[in-house]
């Protein structure tokens, strides 16, 4: 269990005129749209739905604050609650004219969890809350409808005996003991029919349920189901309220980064029944559609149902548009609540909703979640259609979530080589292939072994969220497109194919049949999260319309609208954004791809990238291997024209833009081989004896390479290294710039921690680039800086900007140095680091702030208070992960260079830090 946090001790809502409980309904609320974090999101929401009169049954919502108090006293509540809960409930009586516990016309309520972000299926819901043996009979007289209020009575006694009293699978047990005396009651009433629907179930039948039902919560807690309602009450709200504690509630908030002090509402809310018969029904839609972002009613309904039945995946259910030919007057009002939500809460909204014999009612709405693809779609479309501004459409798309617009699809060719096996719903857009696992746990500890993993299910549900985190793909038989699979693998951007009816899953042989092919666990399957079909083995990917837009140029911008809606976004975050955006790139086709993607510059070339092509590794090891400094300068010559050429091709590529080029940085034992058959072939190639080579790789052994002779340790040893390089630099930029190209060469000397160390290599690379310019008499402008990524050159930045024009963060370095864990090996505990909370995130993926950016905070103090206008930037992999881009925005950086794929993630990321000024 989390611990407290701070800002939750820090408030004290103990006094008696606390308001703890808002009503709502009848077109008047205490609360509204604003206060998510007094009353969550469905909470906030329904007051806002009540006031602007949407069709909402009334209630009330127990805010946060209860929450927060719980869990700072022992799990007890405000001495002041009991009675304002009494008051709202008189009041919820009045209003719909019935009443807890009565025998004529009792009222039931519904009791759900709400956060400030939802959470879908994470915590608790209670339903048809206030019947007991009285009540149900009651309900049924009124209802003129037997089999309809033991429906409620059997559904309400399984979620409370399991919500609330505890009555789950035990250890050993396969299936859930309310399920267990289903099937067997099925059996005794339908001895030859194996596979009855629920809905067989008469009356008599429900009843009997029920009586076992409540057998069965006495046998196993020992307590009789409490009869009255408001027991029944305190025990929900517990219950609810306890749930934001439960194991999948906090890897969720974990995942998505809620904090665990925030707690939860408890929303208290007049039951509509959705189970009276075929004039009733429970859906859930979006005002457009979450995958694709197109603008139509999108969803789906089941009739005869309760609202839990759609969401659990149950039971496929049908598109809501058919409610068109089934209920039209309904589905006019539909439309109607989807204008009158967007125009009000200006998003895309994600609706539940229940009709009661025809009649409509809202129980909930939410910005809606949705796929990259919708996001950038719906927001550039709201802002044509003036729903809203171009800062708000920047503001609203997570930045992350352009990723999937640059994922990869399957490549149409391989793609036409494999027959479709089956179909399901598209569900979570992109490709992915993977070895299929049918657990959970499975599927986690083969992608930890390296796996690529597609989890197969019959349904998912909030247990298996870790095997779907780990998972390329997610694929299942039941459930629609808002079922738990679908919902989650959409926020989590994985692909996803949901409902495939025609897989046959079983779980005790770990296979999956279908169209009379068999497929066992381990084997390959792909899945197309964008139109829903499936395929055998591994299908090939290929890149996604932006891609083939930008770089392959295969696709035109008019035949592509995806690439249309993302160029338009890009074009308001670039005009936002003050940052400059730099891509880590070393190849000359990479920085042209690094250009298309809206990259202003090459923020770090790693050299030694070059070394692998063709021969040049040879040349590589001729140099390391070398006895002396002549030896060394022959083999670098070698070397020199494919550096030089290299060169030449990133500044002709980049037409002018900025090039930072890192000298050399690994230790020189990463270029040799290590195993003796490698040494030998190695010798013979470069005429010396094995015994040599072997030799030479001892002395090269490191214990502890990441702290050892690297970076700029090489050009200080061997001096003739840098020269090379800076040879080769200056030459190509002599030629480029010979043929009329600007070239901006920005020479970086790596992991300097002593002001000494970087004079020596600046004064090194002035003197290679005066006898350049002389040689073939050009001038040349090119700036010489440091990364900065060990600590000693933060705390001496000052010192260390006399000589550098610029500083560029490397912070994969920095955060390696800084908390003292190896970047390649830190893998093996920071897992447990996170579920402990020691760090929050992944130190290496998302910027340390607290640490690492003190660290820089310091250096771009010291080095601004030396050279006013030193030019920072940062190279590390955080470059492209949005919290650290806006980090980087605030702490003044000139520019973030990151991997290609990832400039517009930080183009945009650049922009929400600029608009939250
Ligand atoms: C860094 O350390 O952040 C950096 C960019 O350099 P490299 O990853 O090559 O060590
Ligand atoms: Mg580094």
């Amino acid at each position: 269990m989390p611990t407290k946090s701070k800002s939750s001790k820090a408030k004290k809502p103990s006094s008696k005129s606390v308001k703890y409980v808002y009503s709502f309904g009848n077109g008047k609320a205490d609360g509204n749209g604003k206060m998510k974090s007094l009353l969550g999101g469905k909470g906030a929401n329904l007051a806002e739905m009540t006031r602007i009169r949407l069709p909402v049954p009334p209630g009330f919502t127990i805010s946060t604050e209860v929450c927060t108090y719980f869990y700072d006293h022992n799990r007890t509540y405000p001495p002041a609650l009991e009675k304002q809960i009494d008051e709202a409930i008189h009041k919820l009586e009045a209003s719909m004219g019935k009443k807890f516990g009565d025998a004529t016309n009792p009222l039931l309520v519904a009791v759900r969890s709400g956060a400030r972000d939802s959470m879908p299926g994470m915590m608790d819901t209670i339903l048809n809350l206030g019947l007991n043996d009285r009540t149900v009979r009651a309900l049924a007289e009124r209802s003129r409808n037997e089999r309809f209020a033991y429906d409620c009575y059997r559904r309400f006694l399984q979620m409370y005996g399991d919500v609330v009293m505890g009555v789950q699978k035990r250890p050993g047990e396969d299936h859930e003991p309310f399920e267990v005396v289903i099937e067997e009651l099925k059996k005794e009433l339908f001895p030859n029919d194996p596979h009855v629907s629920d809905t067989k179930l008469d009356a008599p039948a429900l009843r009997t349920l029920t009586d076992r039902f409540r057998k069965l919560i006495r046998e196993r807690t020992g307590k009789d189901f409490p009869e009255d309602p408001r027991e029944q009450l305190r025990g929900a709200v517990g219950a609810v309220f306890g749930s934001w504690n439960n194991e999948r509630a906090i890897i969720y908030r974990r995942k998505y980064n809620i904090p665990h002090e925030w707690g939860t509402a408890v929303n208290v809310q007049a039951m509509v029944f959705g189970n009276t018969g075929n004039d009733s029904g429970s859906g859930v839609s979006f005002t457009r559609d979450p995958a694709t972002g197109e603008k139509v009613l999108y969803g789906e309904f089941l009739l005869n149902a309760q609202g839990e039945d759609v969401v659990a995946g149950v039971r496929t259910p049908e598109p809501v548009l058919q409610l068109k030919v089934e209920m039209p007057e309904v589905y006019r009002q539909l439309q109607d609540v989807r204008h009158t939500l967007e125009s009000h809460f200006h998003d895309m909204q994600d609706f539940e909703f229940t009709v009661e014999q025809g009649r409509l009612f809202m129980l909930q709405t939410r910005n809606g979640k949705r796929t990259g693809f919708a996001a950038v779609r719906i927001a550039v479309e709201m802002v044509k259609e003036k729903l809203i501004k171009p800062d708000d459409a920047v503001r609203r798309i997570p930045a992350d979530s352009l990723s999937q617009l640059l994922a990869p699809v399957f490549d149409s060719n391989a793609r036409k080589t494999t027959q479709v096996i089956a179909r399901g719903l598209p569900a979570g857009p992109g490709a992915a292939s993977g070895k299929i696992y049918f657990s959970a746990n499975e599927a986690e500890s083969a992608a930890q072994k390296g796996e690529k993993v597609l989890l197969v299910r019959i349904e998912t549900s909030p247990e298996d969220i870790r095997g779907m985190l780990a998972a390329e793909g997610i694929l299942t038989a039941r459930g629609g497109v808002s079922s738990h699979a679908a919902l989650v693998a959409r926020q989590m951007g994985k692909v996803c194919v949901c409902g495939a009816s025609e897989l046959q899953i079983d779980y005790s042989t770990n296979s999956l049949h279908v169209r009379g092919q068999n497929f066992r666990k381990g084997d390959y399957l792909s899945i197309d999260g964008t139109t829903g079909e499936i395929f055998p083995g591994e299908v090939k990917t290929s890149p996604s319309d932006i891609v083939r837009v930008l770089i392959d140029k295969d696709l035109t911008p008019a035949e592509s609208p995806i690439y249309r809606v993302f160029a338009q976004l890009m074009q308001w975050a670039d005009q936002r954004r003050k940052l400059e955006v730099r891509a880590n790139a070393d190849q000359p086709d990479q920085v042209g791809h690094a250009v298309a993607f809206g990259a202003q510059g090459v923020g770090l070339c790693r050299t030694e990238h070059m070394f692998f092509e063709g021969d040049r590794i040879d040349h590589v090891r001729e140099m390391i291997l070398a006895e002396n400094a002549d030896e060394r300068g022959k083999a670098l010559a070698k070397l020199l024209p494919a550096q030089r050429s290299d060169f030449a091709g990133i500044f002709k590529a980049l037409k002018g833009l900025p090039a930072t080029i890192r000298f050399l940085d690994p230790p020189l034992h990463e270029f040799i081989p290590h195993d003796e058959a490698s040494q030998r072939d190695l010798a013979e190639k470069l005429g010396i004896s094995p015994d040599r080579v072997a030799r030479r790789v001892k002395e090269l052994h490191e214990f502890n390479p990441m702290l050892g002779h690297r970076g700029c340790r090489l050009g200080i040893v061997y001096p003739e290294i840098s020269e090379m390089q800076a040879r080769a630099v200056f030459e190509a930029a002599a030629e480029v710039q010979a043929s009329g190209i600007k070239v901006r060469p920005e020479i970086m000397i790596p992991l300097v921690g002593f002001p000494k160390e970087l004079e020596l290599q600046i004064a090194l690379v002035h003197q290679v680039a005066q006898k350049v310019q002389k040689e073939r008499n050009v001038k040349l402008s090119y700036l010489v800086g440091t990364m900065i990524e060990i600590p000693r050159a933060c705390v001496v930045a000052d010192e260390i900007a006399k000589s550098a024009q610029f500083f560029s963060f490397g912070t994969n370095d920095l955060t390696q140095t800084t908390l003292g864990m190896s970047r390649d090996d830190a893998g093996s505990f920071l897992p447990r680091y996170q579920e402990e909370e020691i760090v929050r995130q992944n130190p290496f993926a998302v910027l340390d702030q607290g640490g690492v950016g003190k660290l820089m905070e310091t250096a771009v103090k010291l080095g601004r208070s030396t050279r006013k206008d030193i030019k920072l930037g940062i190279c590390g992999e955080h470059g492209g992960e949005p919290d650290s881009v806006k980090f980087c925005h605030r702490l003044g950086l000139a520019y973030v260079s990151c991997s290609p794929f990832r400039l517009p993630v930080a183009r945009l990321a650049a922009a929400q830090a600029a608009l939250k000024e």
